[in-house]
This record gives C-alpha cells, sequence and structure tokens, in this order.
C-alpha cells in the first residue's frame, strides 16, 4: 500500500467563529501544499489541482486534522484551479481526467468523499480514542520531544507577505526605477515564501514521524496543559 503524508495551507484564516464551519472552510483559498511518500519523497504544489492529482496517485493519505479541512479546501480549490485554466484549442469536450483507472468525480462534494475514503486521519482516530481533540504540537512535544515551529495565522501572513512583495511592490519598484528596492522586496517576498514552505513541510515530517512511532510503538504521548505526559495506545498500521 503506497501511503502519501500531506498537508496544506490557505490564503485566509479560518474564522472560527462562524456557526457553518464546513461552508467557511470551502471558502477557503488554496496557498500551498506539500507531500510525503516514499515514491517520490517531498513534493510541493502551489495548485490545488496537481496536488489533487497527485494525492490520488497514492492508496492512503495519512494527515492531521485533514478530513475536515485539507480534503474540503483540496477538493473545492481543485475546481476553481480548473476553471482558472486557458480553455482547450479543440472544439470537441474534453476527456475527464484519469488517475489511474479513476476518474476526476465531476463535483467538489464527490471529490472530498474520494480523498475521504482514502484519508486516515490521525486526530480523529485518537479522538475516538481519549474523547477529546488532541493539538499536533501537544503530540510533537509528548512524543517526538519537538515543537511545531509556527501557526495557521503566521502562515497566512507569511503568504502575504510573499505574495505583495514578489508580485506587487518589487513590480512598482522596477516601474519607478529603484531597482535595488525592487530586488530587496523580491528577496523578501522569497525568505516569507521559503518560511511558508518549510513550516508546511515540517508539519507533514511531524505527522509522518508521529505515524511511524505509533505504528511501531503501539502507543503515542501527548502533553496536557500542565506539561504532563500521556500515552494513548493506538492499532495504527
Ligand atoms: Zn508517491
Amino acid at each position: 500500500m503506497s501511503d502519501l503524508y500531506y498537508d496544506l495551507e490557505t490564503k485566509e484564516l479560518l474564522d472560527l467563529t462562524l456557526e457553518d464551519q464546513a461552508s467557511a472552510i470551502r471558502s477557503l483559498h488554496f496557498s500551498i501544499g506539500v507531500t510525503w511518500c516514499e515514491c517520490h519523497k517531498e513534493q510541493i504544489f502551489y495548485r490545488a489541482d496537481a496536488m489533487s492529482e497527485h494525492v490520488l496517485a497514492h492508496d492512503r493519505m495519512i494527515g492531521f486534522s485533514c478530513k475536515q479541512f485539507d480534503n474540503a479546501v483540496l477538493a473545492y480549490n481543485y475546481f476553481l484551479a480548473r476553471a482558472d485554466m486557458p480553455p482547450p484549442k479543440q472544439e470537441k469536450p474534453r476527456a475527464p481526467k484519469k488517475i489511474d483507472k479513476f476518474e476526476i468525480p465531476p463535483s467538489a462534494e464527490e471529490l472530498k468523499r474520494l480523498f475521504d475514503g482514502r484519508t486516515f486521519d490521525l486526530q480523529i482516530d485518537l479522538e475516538n480514542r481519549v474523547g477529546y481533540r488532541l493539538a499536533l504540537n501537544a503530540l510533537a512535544q509528548g512524543t517526538l520531544r519537538r515543537e511545531k515551529q509556527g501557526t495557521a495565522a503566521l502562515a497566512v501572513i507569511w503568504y502575504r507577505l510573499a505574495a505583495q512583495l514578489k508580485q506587487k511592490y518589487a513590480y512598482a519598484l522596477r516601474e519607478a526605477n529603484d531597482s535595488e528596492g525592487a530586488d530587496r522586496a523580491q528577496e523578501l517576498g522569497a525568505y516569507y515564501q521559503q518560511r511558508l514552505e518549510t513550516y508546511c513541510a515540517t508539519d507533514v515530517q511531524l505527522v509522518r514521524q508521529l505515524f511511524e512511532y505509533g505504528a511501531q510503538n503501539r502507543r503515542v504521548f501527548y502533553l496536557d496543559f500542565d506539561d504532563e505526559r500521556h500515552n494513548v495506545k493506538v492499532d495504527w498500521r
């Protein structure tokens, strides 16, 4: 079985005060995604359609809090990205895109269901065992003695800074004949882009290491709010 670990970031922060979280998640825009699998190693994606096609070439998708969040963002953004593509030159209708023996389903709801059917969500599995939702950081600290590097809010800020500096300000400065300033804006934008990519890739590695630890040791650990370490038995394979 080919396993793929994945995580993605969005251009906007999810508003947790909204009552309808599912629809709030559907409206978020994909910024970047990272996957890791034995067969392709680490891959970074800038488009949801390319990432969707890559993940579907694998039998199982392993993530953290990914069923409700990542799978919805990926499925809805797949169709946004496709709609952005230039229209095909030929007149005849395009055949549905085939992934191995699969066709990409015609709607985002169905695509999300396809992802969900292949997904093993570590947060949901652990919630079923302990009765509440654990944070990835609490598990990374308890099990791997490592900490998450950033936050979802920082990822949104890094994305915006990178996009604005590189696309808007570098261009504007160059137009105004400040080429040194334009180079600086470009460099700083690249720096924030790198922070964003590293953050996302690190979370993918944490999920992978957490899963591998659990599969090997039949348990994982988390730190509670008092920094006490607790163990959870798992039967991951
Ligand atoms: Zn692969």
